[in-house]
């Protein structure tokens, strides 16, 4: 679905990425862990279109979107729910959501696919005429990922979906993110919570200084003695 190919990426004179390649598959969960400063947000907005990448290239089922506006991007099926949400805060729960289906014609799926969020998750129902602004973050992640798949992407990617949340609040964002893999999302998830991420995700990437220095499946990583030492405080 997603392939990244030796992507190097800066600011001015400062490379920060470099030669990172990472794939995608249709159906998965992916996660790419860093800590601070590793880079994950370059890598984000080199795909997003935001930042033009030095070297590389990334495609979405095949075409070469490498250079495209974030428009066009968004256009071609990639959606993120950045960092800190960002919501419109003086619009309702559902106008939120439903703003994140305004590309979209297909009316009757529209209400369907408004129902499959408040099944997913209820409390967005309750408070769907409350001002999204005023909901509580963890109220405001959901409703952030609710808007993200109202627009039907081809895959959703996530940054740093554990940043701020109460651990309750997490688990109950893992498992709605578990019901809608279940439903065949594609979903690329950043984050700096490695323990949540290897939890979640099926195949993880490991961003240092830029470059990827372990990847494969979770299920391995979370027993790789770097990652145990650095990651996980094992
Ligand atoms: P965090 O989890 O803290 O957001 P990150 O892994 O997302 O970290 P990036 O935000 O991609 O990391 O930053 C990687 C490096 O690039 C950092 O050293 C940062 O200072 C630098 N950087 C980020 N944005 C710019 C910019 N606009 N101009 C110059 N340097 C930048």
């Amino acid at each position: 679905m997603l392939e990244v190919q030796g992507l190097s990426a800066g600011y001015g004179e400062i490379q920060i990425l470099r030669d990172v390649s990472l794939t995608v598959g249709r159906g998965d969960i992916v996660t790419l862990v860093g800590s601070n400063g590793a880079g994950k947000s370059t890598l984000l907005n080199t795909i997003c279109g935001i930042l033009r990448p030095r070297a590389g290239a990334v495609r979405l089922e095949g075409t070469d979107i490498t250079g495209w506006t974030s428009e066009a991007i968004v256009g071609r099926g990639i959606t993120q729910v950045p960092e800190g949400r960002r919501l419109f805060p003086h619009m309702s729960v559902r106008e939120n959501l439903l703003m994140g289906a305004y590309r979209r014609r297909d009316r009757a799926k529209i209400q369907r696919d408004l129902d499959w969020m408040y099944a997913l998750f209820p409390i967005l129902k309750e408070r769907q005429r409350q001002r999204a602004g005023s909901m509580s973050g963890g109220e405001q992640q959901m409703c952030a990922i609710g808007r993200g798949l109202m627009a039907r992407p081809k895959i959703l990617i996530l940054d740093e979906l554990s940043l701020g949340l109460a651990p309750i609040m997490l688990d109950t964002l893992v498992d709605a993110l578990r019901m809608v893999h279940q439903e065949g999302s594609t979903i690329f998830l950043v984050e700096q919570d490695v323990a949540t991420a290897f939890d979640l995700a099926t195949t993880g990437y490991v961003l240092e200084n830029g470059r990827i220095v372990l990847s494969g499946p979770t299920a391995d990583l979370k027993v790789n003695p770097h990652v145990k030492k650095s990651y996980l405080g094992l």
